[in-house]
């Protein structure tokens, strides 16, 4: 472990440790926001209650929030327990009331004494053409008129916490906030006009007015641009270690590649060709490659990975592709199998149901270098395997997989050449922040001889229809999908909802055949399910998400989505991606439960309107945010505490720049400015980027 700077470790301090804090609170702050005192410091105000605003009575404006300096002249008790207590005030302009109900007269008495003069914040209200205030919200002493007249942040809240205490809890910190020299750049300060860390972080706390609160205020932008800073840093520190380390270079006479391309029965686009050239050549140099293939679904992405796999076989290395469901990595297998059924290379597959037998046979076929090509989800691959000479590695949908992981894989091979595939075009500002600055091909065109997707939406209620529909069509060789969605990302399903469905379908169409598949059903079932389907036994497949990522069906051409409005857009995409892959006119049913929230309503249109992925992820981020898109906690992509994607989006690129410029100047932060900025990875908790700069 990195031994923390001892001026930060007040801020890691427990919650505990504050005053006013007690075990029964401590476990609340520690549930909601964390344990640590940063956890609170980093936990920021929403709004504001301005208290400030000071009248007489006669001139003091209803329905607004003021504070009164009142003379107390009588408690008037209700003679109906139904009415309210009342306390008469006046002052030299005029008189009001201060009204109470069900309250404690005793207690009233003694904070509002008969006689004396009192301080009183509350909204004045017109009651029978008289001003009153209901349950001031605070009431003191005149001298204690500067507590009172105050603004006070307004925290987001979870259950069990007061404003009271996280206010109380969170001045006790930002009051002993450690001094930190500056690590950005004067001329980057000076330019936005920024101030300290230190003095951003305690005025955030303490906004004076709502325009403080926005995002594009000079406090936020600073902190947010700490965030993206200490996130470009890091990435930049893990991207230099892996672009350090020299590689082999890659080369063979591309005769596994001519071999396997008579084995598919279309030629390759030209997006496809391009693609595969620009892998090429970062495997033939002498540094490791670390590139991102971007295609829609059904670009044909997978056909480019397993071109660049042979490259590398030939030339006497192991590879690997890691995918994130065994479905699809089973269909991978065979897919690749078929492809280079006359190459003598060796093929395993290994995912979650291999059984052990096997997967020692192939731990050890891997250790001796017989595999040439392992097939395998996420999961199992990240333990603990050994590759004799495992040169590249392909991440399908990487969208779930980072930086870090990636550079956990290292360890398996200092040279690892790395190939990402997605079919979510990450926006520049996404990728930056989860990969630095990447090498991107792209697959722009889709094969030409792909039928076109009608996409309807339809409410639910209308089911009957659409059974109606599939009667009447399903003989005519229609394949369908039915998806029912999830009750969550996991393989948790809702199993009742999608056996319910899967039973109707089954006394609707007694005659067909109807498949089903979801998470809790075995590999082998669902394998020989999926195959059925293949082949044409099964026209209908009721299922869960698990067919979202990958399979292949080329003349499925009707998939109804059920619940739509429970799905992302980038799911919908990638689930309407299953239909249309052969050359069938394909239809997407999205079946949605009313009424439909604006959002999901939006986010339906966008579906109708376009199958442009590109456009759709666009449209995604602005809808749901990058962390829902990416599935933040699976993916690379950083919980950013201050960074916002859409206002921030300027100080994305400059972040990215900046770091650039250490990279050149002061890769191994030493100078004094490097260790300030190792402050700053301390305080986001980048404590792994440092330890990979001081092992050097
Ligand atoms: P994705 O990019 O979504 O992973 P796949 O690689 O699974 O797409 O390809 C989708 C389908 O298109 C597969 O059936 C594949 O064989 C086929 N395909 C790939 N490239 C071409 C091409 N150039 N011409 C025709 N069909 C292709
Ligand atoms: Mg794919």
């Amino acid at each position: 472990m990195i031994q923390r700077p001892e001026k930060l470790f007040f801020l890691f301090k427990s919650v505990n440790t504050l005053n006013g804090v007690g075990p029964r609170i401590g476990d609340l702050l520690k549930k909601f926001l964390g344990n640590r005192l940063i956890d609170l410091l980093f936990h920021l105000p929403v709004n504001i209650i301005d208290r400030t605003y000071t009248s007489d009575i006669n001139s003091a404006e209803s329905g607004k929030l003021v504070t009164l300096e009142l003379n107390i002249r009588s408690h008037i008790r209700p003679k109906n327990k139904k009415l309210p207590y009342r306390v008469k005030c006046y002052d030299s302009t005029g008189e009001i009331d201060l009204v109470f109900f069900k309250s404690n007269s005793i207690y009233l008495k003694k904070i509002l004494p008969e006689n004396k003069k009192c301080i009183v914040n509350g909204k004045i209200e017109i009651y029978n053409n008289f001003k009153q205030i209901t349950h001031p919200e605070r009431i003191g002493t005149i001298d204690q008129i500067d507590e009172i007249k105050t603004i006070e942040p307004v925290y987001p809240l979870s259950a069990g916490l007061s404003q009271k205490i996280l206010i109380k809890s969170i001045k006790q910190i930002t009051n002993n906030i450690p001094d930190l020299p500056e690590w950005h750049r004067k001329e980057i300060i000076n330019e936005y006009s920024w101030i300290s860390w230190k003095n951003s972080i305690k005025k955030s706390h303490n906004p004076n007015n709502t325009l403080e609160l926005s995002h594009k205020h000079f406090i936020k932008e600073r902190l947010a641009f700490d965030e993206l800073f200490a996130n470009q840093i890091a990435l930049s520190i893990f991207r230099k270690k892996i672009k350090d380390s020299k590689s082999q270079s890659i080369v063979c006479k591309k005769k596994y590649i001519k071999k396997a391309l008579n084995n598919i029965n279309f030629k390759l686009t030209n997006s496809q060709n391009i693609a595969i050239k620009e892998i090429i050549e970062d495997l033939s140099s002498h540094s490791p490659m670390i590139r991102l293939l971007q295609g829609d679904v059904g670009s044909g992405k997978t056909i480019v990975s397993l071109i660049s796999i042979l490259y590398v076989i030939e030339a006497g290395y192991q590879t690997a592709i890691m995918v994130p469901t065994s479905l699809l990595a089973n269909q991978h297998y065979k897919n690749f199998l078929k492809i280079t059924k006359n190459l003598n290379i060796n093929i395993s597959l290994l995912t979650r149901l291999t059984n052990e037998t096997e997967k020692k046979k192939i731990n050890n076929d891997l250790e001796n270098g017989s595999i040439d090509l392992l097939v395998g989800t996420h999961s199992v691959f990240q333990k603990n395997i050994t590759f004799k000479n495992l040169a590249f590695i392909v991440i399908d949908e990487q969208h779930r997989f980072g930086v870090k992981q990636r550079m956990a894989l290292s360890s398996k091979s200092i040279n690892l050449n790395t190939l990402f595939m997605t079919a979510t075009p990450i926006p520049r500002t996404l990728s930056l922040t989860s990969y630095g600055n990447m090498e991107v091909s792209k697959i722009n065109e889709k094969p030409k001889d792909k039928a076109k997707i009608k996409t309807f939406a339809i409410p639910l209620s209308k089911l009957n229809n659409i059974y109606e529909r599939i009667k009447n069509t399903i003989d005519n060789d229609l394949k369908t999908f039915w998806i029912c969605p999830l009750i969550d990302d996991s393989e948790i399903l809702d199993v009742s909802n999608v056996n319910k469905r899967y039973r109707e379908l089954s006394q609707l169409l007694p005659n067909n055949k109807i498949g089903l598949i979801h998470g809790k059903i075995s590999q082998d079932e669902r394998d020989s399910t999926m195959k059925k389907f293949l082949d044409g036994e099964i026209n209908l497949l009721v299922g869960t998400t698990v067919i979202e990522v990958g399979i292949d069906i080329p003349d499925a051409n009707l998939i109804i989505i059920e619940h739509a409005e429970r799905f992302g857009l980038a799911q919908l995409h990638q689930l309407r991606g299953r239909v249309g892959r052969g050359n069938k006119e394909s239809n997407c049913i999205l079946l949605y439960n009313q009424p439909l929230t604006q959002n999901a309503h939006k986010r339906i249109d966008v579906m109708r309107n376009t199958d442009d992925g590109f456009e759709i992820a666009e449209k995604d981020l602005l809808l749901r945010g990058p962390g829902e898109i990416l599935g933040i906690r699976q993916s690379g992509v950083p919980d950013f505490k201050f960074v916002n994607f859409e206002e921030h989006s300027h100080l994305i690129e400059l972040a990215y720049k900046e770091s650039k410029i250490i990279e050149e100047i002061d890769p191994l932060l030493k100078s004094k400015r490097g260790k300030n900025i190792r402050n700053l990875l301390h305080v986001f908790e980048k404590e792994d980027a440092i330890r990979f700069i001081i092992s050097g």
